[in-house]
């Protein structure tokens, strides 16, 4: 059977241009600074942000840790989104390991916080208080729908924030999305940020890896921070080949994905008992919730889809997650909403 895995964009695999480039990849000690192809991916990477540097990293997670722990000293604070990666997903690594306290904030159903929040989370200057020091903001926003924050709301936060003191790091996992999604530069998108981490292993399909983006002066100190977190990774010019394949060719490719998400969601929502709580697909990424008149709760149509070919994710009692990328082409799209038909039978 043809399986279609909607379960995540980070099930892509390396695509054969990919491949071929990992095969012949030039390689040195990147611990050195000696890998020509990761220095070339990390200008790459700097240049498309708009920022002086970049450093390769195993992860997204660990990018953000990294961002974390040099913008904030332990027992500084830093304000995060309550459905944000780095709150919920990274098993409270900027705590456990940089020692930084979470202040968390609502994430409105747009995926923002709401500025005058922002502005009343900020610690007076007392003893009694850690002390501020970081905003993140997550774009895609993944948990509120893979929705895009703009270039104006963004730019608004990094007003508040460098007004206080305080630096903006951007989760930009999806970044490309969002950019794409909006049909402007990243570089345009992320310009208020003091660093931005995207992953190569997600939509882009590179297998391996993530990019922190900064200031000459941050990313030296990242550098530092990666290495404490054993994350030097040494011939790691095998990857970064397939990174800068990601980036030359799979970016503008990411309106495919939005256009199917998009025809994905507007089959399902036709069918009986299929409605969009959080909204219509903005990126690639949609979550259907599930109608009092359907049976089968969220686990259990995973099941029942899972036995047709089609792999999908449930995040909630009601609600499924299914997310588009570039192995999901038109024809997995009709044959997804053909097995939706088939088990609501
Ligand atoms: C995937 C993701 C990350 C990083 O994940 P890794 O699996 O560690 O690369 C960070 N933030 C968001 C929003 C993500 O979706």
């Amino acid at each position: 059977m043809n399986i279609i895995d909607l379960r995540s964009d980070t099930v892509t695999k390396p695509t054969p241009e990919m491949r071929a480039a990992m095969a012949h990849a030039e390689v040195g000690d990147d611990v050195y600074g000696e890998d020509p192809n990761v220095n070339r991916l990390q200008e790459t990477a700097a240049d498309m942000l708009g920022k002086a540097a970049g450093l390769f990293i195993p992860s997204g997670t660990m990018g953000n840790l990294i961002a974390v722990m040099v913008h904030c000293q332990r027992g500084d604070e830093a304000i995060m989104g309550d459905k944000g990666h780095t709150f919920s997903f990274e098993a409270g690594g900027i705590s456990a390991l940089g020692g930084v306290f979470p202040h968390t904030l609502p994430n409105q159903a747009d995926g923002t916080l709401k500025l005058d929040e922002i502005l009343g989370a900020v610690r007076p200057d007392d003893v009694h208080h850690p002390i501020s020091k970081l905003v993140i903001l997550e774009n895609t926003q993944n948990r509120c729908g893979g929705v895009i924050l703009s270039k104006e709301y963004t730019e608004e936060v990094g007003k508040i924030a460098h007004h206080h003191g305080m630096m903006l790091h951007i989760d930009g996992a999806r970044i490309f999305n969002a950019a794409v999604g909006l049909k402007i530069k990243v570089k345009e998108l992320v310009k208020s940020a003091d660093s931005v981490t995207f992953c190569l292993s997600k939509g882009l399909c590179a297998p391996v890896g993530s990019v922190l983006c900064g200031s000459r002066e941050f990313i030296g100190n990242a550098r530092r921070i990666r290495k404490m977190l054993g994350g030097g990774m040494r011939q790691a010019g095998i990857l970064a080949a397939a990174g800068l394949v990601a980036l030359d060719s799979m970016v503008d490719r990411l309106a495919d994905d939005h256009k199917r998400a998009s025809d994905l969601a507007n089959g399902l929502a036709k069918m009986e008992g299929i409605h969009f709580e959080m909204g219509m697909p903005q990126t690639n990424m949609i979550f259907p919730s599930l109608g009092s008149n359907i049976r089968l709760n969220a686990a259990e149509l995973v099941k029942k889809l899972s036995a047709e070919g089609v792999k999908v994710s449930a995040v909630a009692e009601r609600r499924l997650r299914l997310v588009t990328h570039a192995w999901v082409d038109d024809a997995s799209v009709e044959q997804t909403l053909q097995a939706f038909v088939k088990v609501l039978k």
